[in-house]
């Protein structure tokens, strides 16, 4: 095969959005010393789908258009249940096939224990936390509501010597889940409701995939996020508008614990997509339930379900990019993320020729023995591709779709008595028609051939409309194609009451068996991307490795409607929906 990869450029300049703007005027103002550091901080509890590439390449290419900026990976990995090491790996996978490098700042919060500790040390010692010995229906029960105020805990008061024994003791290990949890002192009459005592640290006595059984207490995100931030030194701390209520939270906590060059939060919408969803929850039951085959399945919006279906890394960058970042959750439609995988792969993707519904074609005149290798390039408008060769012989395939036995009007594809082009071979005309005696159906096409028209225009310059793509029977590659549809029926699978599992659409998947591909894919690799002609762009599945057979996916039809749809749309709003 010839070029297996796209390799379509990223633009030179990304769009501006209201964080760049942000982060310029504070560089030039000398603001945290001109220094731009940000961090992406995955928690390890799934896989990374599209949304989290929209975050990835908002903080790492924030890092990157500023002189010495850089972009920590940093696991969020304080919430030992649902997180695990295999998350942890795929995560800097999937990251890294984006195209973004952390250099040697992978982080983990849980290295950050020790001082997260003595941080909460530090907040008893000022008579800014205490330890909480009520129950947490207790602590829920006096938090108030947003009408009325919050009710100080009965234990709020408890000396400070106290604080830190029963602290210490929580820590050594010698209390159950959920006996007493250390909080926050800051206001219960707030309206703020994050700053109504909020909870700093729980007791969880499970084991933690990175520090085993060495800690009994798991701080909470909201004190370890904006100190693990500090403690890295990041300048801005980058992340989705559900974060926007916590920043007095996240500055109260870097205040008293006295961080001198504290980081600035900022939030931004988070990217949404029509017909799926984009929670690593959901995307879990979705695995767990069996509606899909993994989280790598190619209807997936994970990262590496779009990457096993064919999208190449630079069509996700450039439609973030295209995306940008506000301050106004909106939902985008899919078609534009397809719009760019189709552009890419446009002009990255060398072109073959596969049937998937062969219908046998037998050319009467044809000499049973004869074969013409027919030389056709792998590109239209690319010679750097080179070419391939064809080989024609007297028993070919079209598609089932291409023949018509009773033509509709302006029908220019296979007919009883019509004449068609075979791309780059020849010109055939149908004679006769084989139907199964039983059922009816067409089984094969008698045709003739024109041997003057062979790799040009017939001698008498006759026109044919027609062209349609073909393989030779005995030359051909079996492969099983599998195209894909929406995974949901619904727009928004999570709207409204109803489980968003109503909304699977039970046709999203869609397996051909008996489908024939030209030789040039024979040695075809997994991961190798070509357009079939006039059937969209596909890509080898890694089953082809586990199944000795040759197994596409259809990464994305030919056709691109949002391209259309957004021409005719006013400029600006032709991406959401
Ligand atoms: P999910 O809802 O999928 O579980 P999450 O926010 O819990 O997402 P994290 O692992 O905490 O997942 O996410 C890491 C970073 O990615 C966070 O800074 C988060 O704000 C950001 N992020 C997650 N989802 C999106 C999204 N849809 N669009 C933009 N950024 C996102
Ligand atoms: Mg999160």
């Amino acid at each position: 095969m010839a070029k297996s990869d796209s390799s379509a450029e990223k633009p030179a300049e990304a769009r501006s959005h209201f964080i760049r703007e942000m982060i310029e005027a504070g560089v030039r103002d000398e603001k945290h010393g001109g220094r731009v550091v940000t961090r992406f901080p995955p928690e390890p509890n799934g896989y990374l789908h599209i949304g989290h590439a929209s975050s990835i390449n908002l903080n790492f290419g924030m890092a990157a258009a500023f002189p010495g900026g850089i972009c920590n990976l940093r696991f969020d990995d304080t919430n030992p249940d649902a997180e695990d090491v295999e998350y942890v790996d795929g995560i800097q996978e999937d990251i890294r096939w984006l195209g973004f490098d952390w250099g040697d700042r992978c982080y983990f919060a849980s290295d950050y224990f020790q001082q997260l500790f003595d941080f909460a040390i530090l907040l008893i010692e000022k008579g800014l936390a205490f330890v909480d010995s009520s129950s947490l229906k207790e602590i829920r029960k006096l938090r108030g509501n947003f009408y009325e105020p919050g009710t100080n805990s009965p234990y709020r008061e408890r000396s400070i010597e106290e604080n830190l024994d029963l602290f210490r003791r929580m820590r050594a290990g010698k209390l159950e889940d959920g006996a007493q949890v250390l909080r926050a002192k800051i206001d219960m009459q707030s309206p703020d409701l994050n700053l109504r005592d909020p909870i700093l640290y729980r007791i969880r006595r499970v084991h933690h995939h990175r520090t085993g059984d060495e800690w009994p207490i798991y701080p909470m995100y909201d004190f370890a996020h904006g100190l693990s931030d500090a403690i890295e030194g990041v300048t801005h701390s980058l992340c989705s508008l559900e974060f926007e209520d916590h920043r007095p939270l996240y500055d109260w906590i870097l205040r008293a614990c006295e961080i001198e060059s504290p980081p600035e939060q900022t939030e931004f919408a988070r990217l949404n997509l029509n017909y799926t969803v984009l929670s690593k929850r959901k995307l879990l039951q979705l695995v767990d339930k069996g509606h899909v085959s993994g989280w790598d399945d190619p209807r997936m919006p994970t990262l590496r379900g779009i990457r096993r279906r064919g999208y190449p890394p630079q069509a996700i960058l450039q439609f973030c990019d295209e995306v940008g970042i506000t301050k106004r959750d909106s939902v985008v439609d899919v078609g534009l993320l397809e719009h760019f995988v189709r552009d890419a792969l446009n002009f990255g993707a060398p072109r073959a020729m596969g049937v998937l519904r062969p219908l046998k074609v037998v050319i009467e005149n044809f000499p049973e023995d004869q074969v013409e290798e027919l030389d056709a390039p792998f590109h239209p408008n690319d010679p750097s591709f080179g070419s391939r060769k064809l080989p024609l012989s007297r028993v070919v395939y079209v598609e089932r779709d291409d023949f018509m036995e009773e033509p509709v009007k302006k029908w220019f594809r296979l007919a009883p008595g019509r004449e068609v082009r075979l791309r780059y071979a020849c010109l055939i005309t149908c004679v006769d028609v084989i139907q199964d005696p039983n059922s009816g159906e067409v089984v094969e096409l008698r045709c003739t051939w024109d041997p003057e028209s062979l790799g040009g225009a017939p001698a008498d310059g006759r026109k044919v409309r027609g062209t349609l793509h073909w393989v030779s029977a005995d030359h051909s590659v079996p492969a099983e194609v599998r195209l894909y549809n929406r995974l949901f029926k619904d727009e928004n699978p999570s709207a409204g009451d109803g489980d968003f599992l109503d909304s699977l659409n039970p046709d999203s998947l869609e397996v051909l068996s008996g489908c024939r591909v030209e030789p040039s894919l024979a040695n075809a690799q997994s991961g190798d991307c070509f357009q079939l002609e006039r059937m969209g762009y596909f890509c080898v599945d890694p089953d082809s490795e586990r199944s000795g057979t040759l197994v596409l996916n259809r990464t994305v039809g030919l056709r691109d409607t949002w391209a259309k749809e957004a021409k005719q749309a006013a400029p600006g709003t032709g991406a959401a929906c």
